[in-house]
């Protein structure tokens, strides 16, 4: 999966941060309206007209979650701070189980916290629903699968059912907790992180994108963790840059308790509103041999269940 989301740390905060599934591009969306005043009985009595005159008032607005009649959605559930509204019918255990799977992961893996700020899901039957809903406000969404708003303490994952819609939640939530988490995140680190955990654990040693990376580290071409750095939008990301953040991600959480403790240590100065500057400066002076361990596990890509079982 592809996905996009640009961080531009002075950005101003009444704009909201767009990151979508299976799209290089990005999108900052103008919002206007207060959405912590809405509750969800009261999204229900939203007709579909005003909605949408409303966002074709603004740049892009998504002031509540929306209802074109009250019969549109089969599911609305709550769970925590986590609200589902759905076309179809959905395993909703499943899927809290899943979302929060990724919550504990993260907040394991990264000390990433999940924040009490409301998160509301919006799962429409079909891709045609879905554009139907979305095209008109955010023209972007026709190239991608799925959507994530954030304003304030409000986020959005709008997505549509198909074979990877857990993928997407997953993807799509995993950025909803690093922009809770964090004021801003390094662009590699934000998609490096979706796209490692928008696949169940134990899919991970599966992902197609192991091989690659494997492959190419094994005849000396290993991810340059610099040139992610440079980049400066997703816009400017390829599936190359993708796989390369994913890989980033996958060597800091799985080479050793050391790896993976240069990474909280930075997520957590980055939370404190610190600017500990790049990853690869801030590593190299955290410990100076973290980092020269990178090529040797990028010829493995190892998944280990615990830190004893990847140390060499
Ligand atoms: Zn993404």
């Amino acid at each position: 999966m592809q996905t996009g989301v640009d961080l531009h740390p002075g950005f101003p905060a009444r704009f909201a941060e767009v990151c979508c599934a299976v799209n290089f591009h990005f999108l900052k969306s103008f919002v206007v309206c207060n959405v912590t005043e809405v509750e969800p009985a009261d999204m229900m009595w939203c007709s579909s007209g005003t909605w949408l005159r409303t966002l074709l008032s603004c740049a892009v607005l998504l002031c509540c979650v929306p209802a074109f009649g009250r019969d549109r959605w089969v599911v609305q559930e709550q769970r925590g701070s986590l609200l589902m509204y759905s076309e179809f019918e959905v395993d909703t255990e499943r899927m809290w189980a899943e979302l929060g799977e990724v919550d504990s992961e993260l907040l394991e893996a990264t000390g990433i916290r999940a924040t009490a700020g409301r998160v509301e899901i919006v799962l429409f039957a079909s891709r045609q629903s879905y554009l139907q809903y979305l095209s008109a406000s955010v023209p972007q969404a026709a190239a991608r699968r799925a959507i994530f708003l954030k304003n304030g303490e409000i986020s959005q994952i709008y997505a549509y059912n198909s074979r990877s819609l857990v993928v997407d939640l997953r993807h799509e939530l995993t950025h909803v907790r690093v922009h809770q988490h964090l004021p801003y995140a390094p662009l590699w680190l934000d998609e490096g992180l979706a796209e490692y955990f928008e696949e169940e654990e134990a899919a991970r040693p599966r992902s197609s994108r192991r091989e690659a990376v494997r492959w190419k580290a094994r005849v000396g071409i290993s991810p340059t963790l610099s040139s992610l750095e440079r980049i400066r939008s997703a816009e400017s990301m390829g599936a190359e840059e993708y796989r390369n953040s994913w890989a980033w991600v996958c060597f800091l959480i799985n080479d050793s308790a050391v790896s993976r403790q240069v990474l909280q240590n930075y997520v957590r100065q980055i939370h404190r509103g610190e600017a500990p500057g790049r990853f690869s400066e801030y590593a190299a002076a955290e410990n100076s041999d973290v980092l020269s361990r990178a090529n040797s596990y990028f010829r493995k890509m190892t998944f280990p269940l615990t830190f004893a079982s990847s140390e060499e």
